[in-house]
């Protein structure tokens, strides 16, 4: 068997197109969704990740302020910053780039974002809302997992679904959603024995554990989906994720790559998550 990719690169585009359209309307009617991030500290990584977020806002239309803080910035300081956002109506969203520097608190900032203008969804209330089935930010990553699966009409509903990795942001809430949608969900980590029984026994293979060729042909079903979430990096700088692509490509039925697979969608999640958020401020005005 050989693999459908999903390119989560294509269907990104695709609903980035939608969403230019959705917010031309929105216009129209004097809603402008408006996000702010905020980068503190000059680590590569999240300068990449910020710069990616502030080409998808531009180019959907979406109106975007970077606030770039030093290093040094203090966890009060910020606090007044997100207090000061939070309180601005021509705010939607507020977004800020984690990891945090040691000084700050990085559950207290979480915290301190109002759950309206959550649009990461990582506020405890959020996480509840998603925990209950409720409508609310979903978190970006999991979120565009599930975008992916739902796009290639992949069956969830009774599938047993195997989260490698169980980190607030990725691990947790994505089994979560494929348990609210009617998945058998098993989590594994770092403590977790006999692994490979486990993943071998996936229908839906979810790996998000940041280790380069974790997973290959010898540790999934014949016909299972495979959604690589990691991003490493090679000896030689090529980005690579967690699943040996060339191997389980020829066992998987539908598998995602990296670059070009999950990353953009979450990317994508975010401005969605935004939109959403002027879209329900403006009808509580
Ligand atoms: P964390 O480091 O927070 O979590 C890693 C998880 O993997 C932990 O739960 C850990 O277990 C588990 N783990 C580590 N080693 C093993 C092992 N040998 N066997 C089984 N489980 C193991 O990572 P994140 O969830 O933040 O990110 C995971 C990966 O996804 C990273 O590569 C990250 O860069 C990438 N990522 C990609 C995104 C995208 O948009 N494409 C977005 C976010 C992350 P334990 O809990 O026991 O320590």
């Amino acid at each position: 068997m050989t693999a459908e990719i999903i390119y989560g690169s294509e269907l990104a585009q695709s609903l980035r197109d939608e969403m230019k359209e959705e917010v031309t309307e929105l216009k129209k009617q004097s809603i402008v969704p408006k996000l702010v991030v905020v980068l503190i500290g000059d680590d590569p990584a999240s300068k990449s990740y910020v710069s990616g977020k502030e080409k998808a806002a531009q180019y959907i239309g979406i109106d975007s302020e970077l606030i770039l803080l030093p290093s040094d910035t203090t966890e009060k300081d910020l606090l007044d910053r997100i207090d000061q956002y939070n309180q601005d109506e021509s705010i939607n969203g507020i977004l800020v780039q984690l990891p945090l520097p040691d000084q700050i608190d990085e559950q207290k900032v979480i915290e301190a974002i109002s759950p309206e203008k959550d649009v990461d969804g990582f506020h405890p209330i959020n996480i509840g809302r998603m925990l209950t089935n409720q409508d609310t930010f979903l978190p970006c990553t999991p979120f565009g997992i599930l975008t992916m699966l739902k796009s290639k009409s992949i069956e969830i509903e009774g599938k047993h679904a195997v989260v490698l990795g169980r980190s607030h942001i990725v691990g947790k809430p994505v089994g979560q959603l494929l348990l609210n949608e009617n998945a058998t969900v098993t989590y594994c980590h770092s403590r977790t024995k006999n692994l490979k029984e486990i993943t071998r026994s996936a229908d839906i293979l979810i790996v998000a554990i940041g280790r380069a060729s974790m997973i290959d042909a010898d540790d999934i079903k014949e016909g299972a989906t495979v959604i690589d979430v990691g991003v490493n990096r090679t000896e030689e700088g090529k980005l690579t994720g967690d699943v040996d692509f060339e191997s389980v490509k020829e066992k998987a039925s539908y598998l995602t790559p990296v670059p070009k697979g999950v990353g953009p969608m979450t990317i994508t999640m975010l401005m969605k998550n935004t939109i959403k958020a002027a879209i329900r401020h403006n009808s509580k005005k």
